[in-house]
């Protein structure tokens, strides 16, 4: 695996590639890696292009401090994760060499980055915009794969690509489980013993919504997750909403919907974790 910090180095590599006529699939992280990462750098070899995985925890989507400095890095781990999984390139780079001259962008995605994760993290979306765009004028993929469990990440890179005129096809990559069903998440190695145990009751608390969803409507489902994330000290619920999966337009309370997306926001201790359910 080639390793590269320097835009000017990797952007030189990456031409000669596609002047061979190699398609370049590309997987942003934040590192810390784990199994939900390398699906997706799997998905990228199994569509026949040349793995280009980024690592940089970018300072711009973080609305909490806290958040950005806890944040885990491993560099030395996620190395070795990727060179067994076969990925071709990593790109590594500097805060400087991402935004030398500390620009910030504004973004309008009208009402996308105002609801749910949006309403929760204020400017969150507009740093992703930002690193994502810089991303994509930098190595410039063909194809870019997005993990479901930031469902509404995805919306917005789709719509950034919309903003940016650009023909990039992007993936969006199922949800990583642990055997005991909590999504995979960097942030879950930060769970103290006893949260991680409580963190496991995510995913059975979002199964037993659906079902209520389904016979009873939007409203008794989050009575029942309210009801059951008030039963943990340890566990403050966020947001719990109910939405169309092809809008996240959310669902009013009265709706007892045949399809839709159900997405979470909850804190075990002080470590936030999303997940969601079709
Ligand atoms: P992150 O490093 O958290 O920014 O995530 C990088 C990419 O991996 C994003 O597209 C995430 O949606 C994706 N990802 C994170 N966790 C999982 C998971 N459990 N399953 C699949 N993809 C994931």
């Amino acid at each position: 695996m080639l390793i590269y910090t320097k835009i000017a180095e990797i952007q030189a590599f990456l031409d000669l590639k596609r002047r061979e006529g190699q398609r370049i699939g590309f997987i942003p992280t934040m590192g810390a890696l784990h199994q939900g990462h390398i699906s997706l750098i799997s998905e990228a070899q199994k569509t026949g292009h040349l793995t280009v995985c980024s690592i940089f925890v970018n300072p711009t989507q973080f609305n909490d401090k806290g958040d950005l400095e806890r944040y885990p890095r491993t560099p030395e781990k996620d190395t070795s994760l990727l060179e067994v999984a076969g990925c071709n390139v990593l790109f590594m780079p500097t805060v400087e060499e991402m935004y030398p001259a500390g620009e910030k962008t504004n973004f309008d995605f009208g009402y996308l980055d105002k609801i749910l994760e949006g309403q929760h993290r204020p400017g969150h979306f507009n740093g992703v915009a930002q690193v994502v765009k810089r991303f994509f004028e930098i190595i410039e993929p063909n194809t870019a794969f997005f993990g479901s469990k930031d469902y509404q990440q995805v919306m917005i890179v789709r719509a950034l690509v919309k903003l940016m005129a650009s023909n990039i096809e992007i993936i969006a990559c199922p949800i990583l489980r642990e055997p005991d069903g909590l999504a995979m998440s960097s942030r879950n190695v930060l769970l103290k013993p006893r949260e991680r145990q409580i963190a496991a009751h995510i995913p059975r608390i979002m199964a037993e919504a659906k079902v209520i969803l389904s016979q009873l409507g939007v409203k008794a489902a989050k009575n029942h997750v309210i009801t059951c994330c008030s039963a943990y000290p340890e566990m403050k619920l966020d947001y719990y909403e109910v939405c169309n999966p092809g809008t996240l337009n959310l669902l009013p309370d009265t709706d007892k919907p045949g399809q839709a997306l159900a997405l979470i926001a909850v804190y075990v201790g002080k470590i936030r974790l999303i997940d969601n359910l079709i």
